[in-house]
């Protein structure tokens, strides 16, 4: 588990930006963390962490998937606010993420644990320009096993 404190919407892009470049393609970036926090912008220092525009990526409003290409990888940004367990497993988000990054927010949304390489990221606001990031690669054998309690229904 690694920790970080930022000070700023710009280093919390680069502790992103930083974790993209080690992704491997498969692997879903779960973001846990309440409105505010950061999820969107640590996306786009995902996006660019692989070289994809970072502009290109907005708080989906109504759209609940968004692909940004032209990257090392092309990057899937997921928004399960407005979902449900049911609504989400209709996604087939497992899919869309082989050959790819798939960013989620509201991860706490998610029906079930993922298949394959997750990366778990949970923010924190600790002051008008302060986050608290915790950034956890769980082995993959394990992967999910210290993801939240999914909201099963
Ligand atoms: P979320 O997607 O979690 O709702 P956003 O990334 O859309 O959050 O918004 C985060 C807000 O917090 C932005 O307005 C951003 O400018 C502000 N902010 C202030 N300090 C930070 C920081 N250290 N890291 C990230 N965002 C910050
Ligand atoms: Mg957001």
């Amino acid at each position: 588990m690694d920790r970080y404190r930022t000070g700023s919407e710009t280093e919390t892009t680069e502790v992103a930006a930083r974790l993209a470049a080690t992704l491997a393609p498969g692997t879903a970036v779960l973001l846990f963390g309440d409105l505010g926090a950061g999820k969107t912008t640590f996306v786009r220092g995902l996006a660019a962490g692989l070289g994809i525009d970072p502009e290109e990526v907005s708080s989906p409003t109504f759209t609940i998937v968004q692909e940004y290409r032209g990257g090392r990888l092309p990057l899937y940004h997921v928004d399960l606010y407005r979902l449900e367990g049911r609504e989400v497993d209709d996604l087939g988000l497992d899919e869309l993420r082989e050959e790819a990054v798939m960013a989620i927010e509201w991860a706490d949304r998610l029906p079930r644990r993922l298949p394959g390489p997750v990366v778990l990221v949970h923010l924190r606001e600790a002051g008008e320009s302060t986050r608290e990031i915790a950034v956890e690669r769980p082995a993959e054998a394990a992967a999910g096993e210290s993801a939240e309690e999914p909201r099963g229904r």
